[in-house]
């Protein structure tokens, strides 16, 4: 492995802030696994920049940076981290190191890296690599090895066992058999770690390529039982899935827990607690919840899209339930076409990795739907927001504001979702004046 690194490939931005720190008095690397991704021909997702300087100094020369984490020497402008070069001892919380202490020679820095191939340094300003625990090696043999016995990192920082599994599948690296069985004498301190951490290693494995060999390898090690035990119902086949979908957080961890919990009544609930584990935002919960209590076009009217109003009227009027395109209309207003893609990709998924052929009838029912949507002028979700509003039908019907005028709504809603040609005032009048006719 060539140790030489075109200073080209280093954004801008990146290297405009290597040179303010330079400008500043410190000396600045480029680190960890920005410079592994460079070396692997990748582009990196985000940068590491290693500076001598103490944390004080390197925010007053970017007053407004961003100053979480902080306290362990990291000031952050956006993509591109600053980190101040540090020492740690003592992991007692096998998360946060006991001393830390800033100053130390890159080396040192380097000393404290998870693995090897994470624990290199370029001076972009002299072009020299430092490479003091044969990273360069390990990246030629496509070896994950740790900076120290492997044994003792897994258990000052329980984290790096999953980060091993994640650069593992998604670099396509080796791990040998003293990390093996590293990981093996020390996953269950996973168990004490925040699931907000485990989640950021878990998202990384779960929205790789590599998703199928990823989830293979965390239930092969006995890893998936402590972390993420719905893994365990069906690896194979949950990992086959995964990999039949787009890399869609939503998408996969629908598909995921659909098949975890298939014929669970109450899917809100377990998702709920889900989302507590992983401290997940509420509305990739709700996403999730919808995608997976409604399985199929009958469930969605039922459970979800279809008001209470309306559910006394599907079977006097069954003609409406019946049509793709009204479904999928619903579908649209209510929740968007993004999510109704994902809809049809976490059923196509599922279906894939149950390992039968061929297209499943819901899935059919929600193309041909789409089909429909796609042909017509409205197909988004604005163009079924009804064209009048509450302070109309009071004028109309000369009522005062109250439950009626709901009610007025929820009618007109439903008639522009049965055809959306009437999405018009003139249209909107007439049906709303026949209603309130049948209504006195
Ligand atoms: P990614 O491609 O996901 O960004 P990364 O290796 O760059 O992978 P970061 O979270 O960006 O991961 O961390 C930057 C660097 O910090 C790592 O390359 C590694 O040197 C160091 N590092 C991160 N997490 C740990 C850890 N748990 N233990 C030791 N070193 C770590
Ligand atoms: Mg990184």
């Amino acid at each position: 492995m060539q140790g030489h690194i075109n200073p080209q490939r280093i954004p801008f931005k990146v290297r405009a802030i290597a040179s303010a720190l330079k400008e500043g008095g410190g000396q600045p690397f480029i680190v960890g696994g920005s410079i592994r991704d460079i070396l692997l021909g990748k582009i990196p997702s985000d940068w590491d920049i290693a500076v001598d300087l103490p944390p004080g100094d390197v925010l007053a020369i970017f007053p407004g940076a961003c100053t979480v984490g902080i306290e362990f020497g990291r000031v952050s402008l956006g993509d591109v981290d600053v980190v101040s070069l540090r020492a740690e001892k003592d992991y007692e919380d096998r998360r946060h190191p006991a001393k830390v202490t800033f100053g130390v020679p890159i080396d040192k820095d380097l000393e404290r890296r998870d693995f090897t191939i994470n624990a290199m340094a370029w001076d972009p300003f002299s072009g020299e690599v430092f490479d003091p625990y044969g990273g360069l090696e390990d990246l030629k043999c496509r070896a994950l090895s740790t900076v120290g016995g492997p044994l003792n990192r897994f258990q000052e920082d329980p984290l790096r066992i999953l980060r091993a599994v994640r650069f593992k599948n998604t670099l396509g690296f080796n791990l040998d058999s003293r990390v093996t069985q590293a990981i093996s004498e020390s996953k269950a301190l996973l168990a004490q770690l925040p699931g907000e951490r485990i989640f950021i290693e878990l998202k990384n494995l779960l929205l790789s390529p590599s998703v199928y060999r990823g989830v293979m390898d965390l239930y092969d090690y006995g890893i998936s039982s402590i972390v993420l035990p719905e893994i365990d119902k069906a690896p194979g086949a949950i990992g086959r899935s995964l990999a039949a979908c787009r890399p869609d957080l939503t998408v996969r961890l629908a598909v995921l827990l659909g098949m975890a919990w298939a014929g669970t009544p109450q899917v809100s609930d377990d998702v709920e607690r889900f989302k507590c584990r992983f401290n997940l935002p509420a509305g990739l919960a709700r996403d999730i919840t919808w995608l997976v209590a409604n399985s199929s076009p009958d469930e969605i009217l039922n459970k979800e899209t279809l008001r209470g109003a309306w559910r006394g009227s599907r079977k006097e009027e069954p003609g409406y339930y019946d049509d793709p395109g009204y479904i999928i209309r619903r579908i649209v207003y209510h929740w968007g076409t993004h999510q109704l893609e994902r809809l049809f990709e976490v059923k196509h998924a599922i279906w894939r990795g149950s390992g039968k052929g061929g297209i499943p009838k819901g899935c059919l029912f929600l193309a041909s739907g789409m089909w429909s949507l796609q042909q017509s002028k409205a197909c988004g979700a604005k163009d079924f927001e009804v064209a009048l509003d509450g302070a109309d039908i009071m004028k109309v019907l000369k009522v005062e504001q109250g439950c009626i005028v709901g009610q007025a709504l929820d009618y007109l809603e439903e008639m522009v979702l049965r055809n959306p040609e009437v999405n018009n005032r003139e249209s909107l009048f007439k049906i709303l004046l026949e209603w309130w006719s049948k209504q006195r």
